[in-house]
C-alpha cells in the first residue's frame, strides 16, 4: 500500500521502479551523463554501460553477434520489426499472418501495411485465447513473410505456444517474431530454441522504467533483411538512430536481471498472492468467473462478477487500482478486443476486472483488496 492508502492491481498496465533499478540508473543522470558516441571519458564511461547492458540482455536470450538493439519502447521494437521488415521485403514477399488478441501495437502496424498494399491474416483464438498452431500452418503462404505472435496476453493472460509455432516457421522458412512485453525475465526465452527470429520487448511491465525498449534479432538460421523506420544519426546500426538514454538502458537490464536471480522465488510468491485473491473471492461471493486459462501468464487474473459492472467496481472501491479489461482499451472507451475475440458478450466484457499483481504487494494487502470487493459486491447485489 502506498501513502495514499490505494493497493496497487494493475500491475499489467505499469509497474513500480524497484529501488535497486532505481540506484543502478540514479549515476547515470548526474555524473556519468555522457553522450556513448562521445570520444572522450565521458563518452566512454556511458558506452561501457551501455555495452554491459546489451550483453547482458543477449545473454538473457541467448543472442548472438551485436542483434540487440534499444528502442524508446516496446511499442517501437514491434513497429521496427514488423514494418522493418514488410519494408525491406515489399518486393519479394506481402503476405504476414497474426492473431487476434495482440496488442494493438501489432494489430495496428498489420492494419497500415494492409493500406499500403500487404495482405494479412488476422487468425481467431479459441475461448481461452490460444491460436492454434496449426491453422497458422495452414495460413502460411508462399509470399508469407512474417508470423507475429505474442507471448503472453496482457489482459487475459495467455500464453501462447510459441515452441510449436517456431517449429513451423522453421519448416516454411517464414520469420517467426514475438512480442514478449509482457512475459520476459517471468518466463525463459532462448531465442534458438524457440527457433524466434525477432524479438520486442520493455522495461516498465517489470519494475523497470518507462520509454525504453528492445529489439533482438537472432540471424543464426535466416537472412533478415530490415529497413530502419526513422532516420538520423546512425545509432544502433541504423536501426533505431537517436541518441542512446543510458540511465534507462541500464534500468532495462538492471529490471531483467532481478527478474533472472529471483524468478523461482517471485514464480511461487506471485502464484499464492493470485491464488489467495482468487479463492477469498470465489469462496465469498458467487458468480465470479476467470476469462482465460486456468495456466497463464503468472500475474495476471481477468475476472468478471455477473450483475456488476467493472466500473461500478472501479468507480465503488476507491482504495483499490485495477482496470477494467485493458488499460489501453478502457483509455479509448471501446470495448476490448480481446474480450470479444474469446466470444464474450457486451454484458460479459462490461463486467470483467483486470488485476495485476507484484513483487510490491503483500499478503495482507491482497486479502483487503479481496475483501473490499466480496463486501461491495453484497452489498450490490442486495
Ligand atoms: N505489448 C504488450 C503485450 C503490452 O502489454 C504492451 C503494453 O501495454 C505493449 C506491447 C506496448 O508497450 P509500451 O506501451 O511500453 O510500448
Amino acid at each position: 500500500m502506498n501513502k495514499n492508502n490505494l493497493i496497487y492491481l494493475d500491475n499489467n498496465s505499469t509497474t513500480r521502479v524497484d529501488p535497486r533499478v532505481f540506484d543502478a540508473m540514479a549515476p547515470y543522470f548526474h555524473e556519468l551523463y555522457g553522450n556513448p558516441s562521445s570520444p572522450h571519458r565521458y563518452g566512454l564511461e556511458a558506452s561501457i554501460a551501455v555495452e554491459a547492458s546489451r550483453l547482458m540482455i543477449k545473454k538473457l536470450f541467448g543472442i548472438e553477434d551485436r542483434e540487440l538493439y534499444f528502442t524508446s519502447s516496446a511499442t517501437e521494437s514491434i513497429n521496427i520489426a514488423i514494418m522493418g521488415t514488410a519494408f525491406a521485403n515489399f518486393s519479394i514477399k506481402k503476405h504476414l499472418i497474426t492473431q487476434a488478441t495482440e496488442h494493438p501495437a501489432v494489430l495496428e502496424v498489420f492494419k497500415s501495411l494492409e493500406s499500403l498494399g500487404f495482405r494479412t491474416t488476422v487468425l481467431d483464438v479459441d475461448g481461452q485465447g490460444f491460436v492454434d498452431p496449426q491453422a497458422i500452418k495452414n495460413a502460411i503462404e508462399p509470399d508469407t513473410l512474417l508470423v507475429s505472435i505474442m507471448a503472453a496476453n496482457n489482459e487475459i493472460g495467455t500464453l501462447q505456444d510459441l515452441v510449436s509455432i517456431g517449429k513451423i516457421c522453421e519448416e516454411t522458412e517464414v520469420l517467426f517474431h514475438s512480442d514478449l512485453t509482457q512475459a520476459a525475465g517471468r518466463y525463459d526465452f532462448n531465442v534458438s530454441e524457440i527457433k524466434l527470429d525477432m524479438i520486442s520487448g520493455g522495461a516498465h511491465k517489470i519494475h523497470g522504467p518507462k520509454g525504453i525498449g528492445y529489439l533482438g534479432l537472432n540471424k543464426t538460421t535466416k537472412k533478415i533483411r530490415i529497413n530502419p523506420l526513422m532516420y538520423g544519426g546512425g545509432q544502433e546500426n541504423g536501426l533505431s538512430p537517436g541518441t542512446l538514454n543510458v540511465p534507462l538502458i541500464v534500468g532495462l537490464s538492471k529490471a531483467l536481471e532481478i527478474c533472472e536471480e529471483n524468478r523461482t522465488g517471485e514464480t511461487e510468491f506471485l502464484n499464492g498472492l493470485r491464488q489467495l485473491f482468487f479463492t477469498t473471492l470465489t469462496e465469498n461471493i458467487e458468480g465470479v468467473h476467470l476469462n482465460g486459462p486456468g495456466i497463464r501468464l503468472l500475474n495476471n487474473l481477468s475476472l468478471r462478477f455477473d450483475n456488476i459492472s467493472s466500473n461500478d467496481l472501479i468507480n465503488g472501491i476507491k482504495t483499490l487500482a485495477f482496470s477494467a479489461g485493458s488499460a489501453c482499451a478502457t483509455g479509448e472507451g471501446k470495448p476490448s478486443h480481446v474480450l470479444r475475440a474469446i466470444g464474450l458478450n457486451d454484458s460479459q466484457i462490461k463486467s470483467t476486472a483486470r488485476f495485476g499483481f507484484s513483487r510490491f504487494n503483500s499478503g495482507h494487502e491482497i486479502l483487503t483488496a479481496a475483501n473490499e470487493i466480496v463486501n461491495f459486491i453484497k452489498l450490490k447485489r442486495k
